[in-house]
């Protein structure tokens, strides 16, 4: 195989030491996806080293108070933050610290030319976490440090990242929602569902204003929907921003058998969103491309949803195992989106 498509994976066993048993973010999910890339994706992963963000590093993104009062409370046994939602043990402070060292070093060796493409598989999971306090089963938040490490180490100016995970990432477009560096760029269920944020006229503020792209779909939209928002919005909106490095926050729980969300994408819509990203990421960013797991709580669904995106992140044709896993049985009919996609494209000035 071409070593150009050998794809930089970042994990650690320390990533499973944050567990709480019985919670829909325990442990278990990471271990169902390395076991399944063991067998089925050997070829393509190559395992890499890193290290756990300093304070220094973890306050690029956070504020310091947050960070020590986290560090403390681990340190003290943990505990229940977030009204209980999310949860910290004594092994917590650090899962997280390596995670987000773990997003940095993957975006230094993507920038560095050493790797085209890299994914992270993180826990606890990021996209939820505010500069300033956990949320939704996130406690730092992992792509951001990706994102403020390009600008920050290696002089970008315009950085996308791409969110779609079934969740609106509150806490990733909140430390970039006056940044005009970082384009935040979300796909997520509206309505009857966490956070309640991600509404489309939310598109940034003041200097950052146009650098934040909602996209608030209705539940039981399928691939069809996805893909629609892919060509009429995401990748116009790419095509005005012009990124030099593209992140995706990689959730899984889009998919219409996860437990946590109603909406109805496939296995197969997986791989056909990370190919639009491998194309975006050729045309303006010379292939460069990051991946960073974030939710996802069926853990068939989940370990072979990361299968297809690594697969068509090294170049190969995806493995899907729709067969055994079976198709949505409705999706929402496509017409239903147009209101919204007239407003969103409105809003953010696409022709
Ligand atoms: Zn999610």
């Amino acid at each position: 195989m071409n070593p150009i498509n050998r794809i930089g994976t970042f994990y650690s066993d320390k990533f499973l030491e944050h567990d709480m048993p019985g919670h829909p973010e325990h442990a278990g999910r990471l271990t169902a996806i390395t076991t399944l890339l063991h067998r089925r994706a050997a070829d393509y992963v190559q395992p890499m080293s890193f290290e756990a963000a300093t304070h220094a590093q973890l306050c690029r993104v956070h504020r310091l108070n947050y960070v020590r009062d986290l560090e403390r409370s681990c340190a003290f046994g943990g505990g229940l933050l977030d009204g209980g939602d999310t949860y910290t043990t004594e092994a917590s402070f650090d899962a997280a610290a390596l995670a987000a060292g773990a997003c940095i070093e993957a975006t230094r060796v993507v920038m560095r030319g050493e790797f085209k493409r890299t994914f992270v598989l993180p826990r606890p999971p990021g996209h939820h976490a505010y500069a300033d306090h956990a949320e939704g089963f996130c406690l730092f938040n992992n792509v951001a440090f990706a994102a403020r490490c390009a600008l920050d180490e290696f002089g970008l100016e315009r950085v996308m990242i791409l969110d779609w995970d079934v969740h609106h990432g509150n806490g990733t477009e909140s430390i970039f929602y006056d940044n005009p560096q970082v384009l935040y760029v979300s796909l997520h269920q509206y309505g009857g569902i966490y956070p309640g944020t991600g509404t489309s006229n939310a598109a940034g503020w003041e200097r950052g204003a146009g650098a934040n792209m909602n996209i608030p779909l209705p539940e039981g939209v399928g691939d069809k929907g996805y893909l629609r928002a892919f060509n009429e919005l995401i990748v116009p909106k790419a095509r005005q921003f012009k990124p030099q490095l593209i992140l995706i926050s990689a959730g899984y729980d889009a998919h219409w058998r996860d437990p946590l969300a109603n909406m109805r994408v496939s296995l197969a819509g997986f791989a056909q969103m990370t190919q639009q990203m491998v194309t975006l990421s050729d045309e303006f960013c010379d292939g460069k491309l990051v991946g960073v797991l974030e939710g996802g709580y069926d853990l068939e669904v989940l370990s072979h949803g990361v299968l297809a995106t690594l697969q068509v992140m090294a170049g190969d044709s995806p493995n899907m195992i729709e067969d055994v896993i079976g198709m949505p049985k409705h999706e929402l009919a496509v017409e239903r989106l147009d209101s919204l996609f007239e407003q969103i494209k409105k809003t953010q000035k696409l022709a």
